[in-house]
């Protein structure tokens, strides 16, 4: 008796995949971990996914940038090797239909390899981003060169470009403030080192001083904080801060090719600046202990 109603589920479904239109609809409301699981299904999984990524994209960063803009920005990082990190891709992960623009970041934050800081000034010139004189940038991990703060005269809207001290932009991400921080977005991938930590929308703080008004930029959007793992209710698996991690093949490293703006990119090796991550050699941790007590790598005092 139970065959024929798992054949027509099963045909209910194979139908909903056949209405593009339906399946986007159904896409927009799913979360990050089923996108990814329903984007590894086939290629018209993968496509449908791709095309609602865009769209998240369109929304997180068209609302900020006109599309000139954007294709200067989006040009560049592949020039440069440099990625979008922190709060734009963290929200392009999370953003459902119903988060509110207001809660959108109206900045966006960039991560250069060592000595491409100056050519960004050139870009930004051109897109009409300038310095706001005596703008300093405070709490940056030694790992960072520079820091600078480029404003929109006529609009609210900010660009934060951060220069690594290497010529991989992973030891400058990988020592900022949040683990929120470490969402990376390329031309053509996104990158999570800290997956577990944006499906349960929480950010820990690191090894960086974090200040109130960075720890409520978060919290008033939703995202739980913690200075450490003390009051977590469970294991921290890759999340913990005890836990020695290394970039070289970036296990445990949520990535997803969403191919870039134009759909064009991961196409037969163009894969703009994005491999070169996972041959970074470059270990990390974001503190010295654990202190929660449903971890196997606690520290203990006995
Ligand atoms: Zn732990």
């Amino acid at each position: 008796m139970s065959f024929p109603l798992v054949s027509t589920q099963r045909d209910n479904c194979t139908d909903l995949y056949s209405v593009t239109d339906c399946f986007l609809r159904v896409l927009d409301f799913c979360d990050w971990t089923t996108l990814v699981a329903v984007s590894h299904a086939d290629k018209s999984g993968r496509d449908c996914v791709r095309r609602v990524f865009r769209g998240r994209v369109q929304r997180v960063i068209g609302r900020l940038l006109k599309s000139w803009q954007c294709k200067a920005i989006f040009n560049h990082l592949d020039v440069t090797g440099a990625m979008i990190s922190g709060p734009i891709p963290w929200a392009i992960m999370t953003i459902e239909m119903a988060t509110p623009n207001d809660n959108l970041p109206t900045e966006i934050k960039i991560v250069t390899p060592a000595h491409t800081f100056q050519s960004w000034i050139t870009v930004l010139q051109y897109i009409g981003f300038c310095t706001v004189s005596g703008s300093r940038v405070p709490n940056m991990p030694v790992t960072v060169s520079k820091a600078r703060r480029f404003w929109a005269p006529s609009q609210n809207i900010s660009i934060f470009i951060i220069e690594s001290c290497s010529s991989s932009i992973l030891s400058a991400v990988l020592a900022l403030p949040f683990t929120s921080d470490m969402t990376l977005l390329s031309t053509s991938r996104l990158f999570c080192f800290y997956p577990s930590l944006v499906d349960m929308n929480v950010t820990l703080s690191g090894f960086r001083y974090t200040p109130d008004e960075d720890i409520k930029w978060w919290t008033s959007r939703g995202v739980r904080h913690f200075y450490s793992t003390y009051e977590w209710d469970g294991p921290c698996g890759s999340a913990c801060p005890a836990l020695w991690r290394h970039t070289e093949g970036l296990h445990g490293v949520g990535e997803f090719a969403w191919g870039g703006l134009f759909n064009d990119k991961d196409i037969e090796g163009n894969m703009g600046n994005s491999a070169m991550l996972s041959k970074a050699q470059f270990k990390w941790r974001i503190g010295v202990c654990c202190v929660n007590r449903f971890c196997q790598f606690r520290t203990r005092y006995f």
